[in-house]
């Protein structure tokens, strides 16, 4: 049995094709894995676990919830677009929460897990907005609002990001090849896995000696997309799996 990883599905009402294959890959690839971590950006975006109320992320929590309940433990780390996901929302969907980053044993091999925007260290602009978003502080006046102001302020602020996008330089959104090497090597670990970049890969690098990996998930647009990794090692795999 292989242990899953998948992230930046973006899951929102105005895609309901992803939904659906989400949906066929919870009842599917995922029913017959070892676990399942969702490594961020599950949601397009997340305004609070007050939020539950909306028929959507319902239908969502509960789907998770009954692969859980299948017996799939089932892991979430959030992403910068659902990263005010909280206790509430683990619950509701059944999984337990993770912080970024993340150690685990897949099949023996100690593996790094982490969403991925902490390693574009190029975008300065962005570190500091995520740095005040990510304070306590922040958190807590934020969620004080009421929820539709809260969504009023997300969407105002995904427009921004969005302008912005267009006008960065590619690399400036890419990882950090120093920030990678650091997490590796302060970590002590061979294998990262993340997602946020939307460049699906496989890298290899040397750390002393070692020969590294670094594991880029696949987003969920044209198509979806997971991780599998077991003793034999890991490999990107689409969703609906590719026919020969
Ligand atoms: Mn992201």
């Amino acid at each position: 049995m292989a242990t899953l990883f998948i992230s930046d599905l973006h899951l929102c009402p105005s895609r309901p094709l992803i939904g659906r294959l989400f949906l066929d890959f919870l009842d599917g690839p995922a029913r017959g894995a070892e676990a399942l971590y969702i490594l961020g950006d599950l949601f397009e975006y997340w305004a609070g676990d007050d939020d539950l109320g909306d028929a959507f992320n319902a239908g969502v929590c509960a789907s998770l919830q009954k692969l859980s309940a299948s017996g799939v433990p089932t892991y979430f780390m959030a992403g910068n677009r659902d990263f005010l996901a909280g206790e509430t929302f683990a619950r509701a969907a059944g999984l337990k929460l993770l912080p970024d980053p993340a150690l685990i044993e897949v099949a023996g091999t100690t593996t790094l897990l982490m969403h991925g925007d902490t390693l574009c260290t190029d975008d300065g602009a962005y570190q500091a907005f995520r740095s005040e978003v990510r304070s306590p502080e922040w958190r807590q006046a934020f969620l004080a609002l009421p929820l539709a102001q809260r969504k009023a302020q997300i969407e105002a602020l995904r427009r921004e990001s969005e302008a912005q996008k267009r006008i960065k330089p590619m690399e400036i959104m890419d990882v950090n090849p120093v920030a990678v090497l650091q997490a590796l090597t302060f970590h002590r670990c061979t294998r990262l896995i993340h997602g946020h970049t939307h460049r699906p890969a496989h890298h290899r690098l040397e750390i002393d000696g070692r020969t590294c990996e670094r594991w880029v998930l696949p987003d969920w647009y044209e198509k979806g997309g997971h991780l599998a990794c077991d003793a034999a090692g890991c490999r990107l795999l689409e969703w609906p799996a590719a026919t020969a």
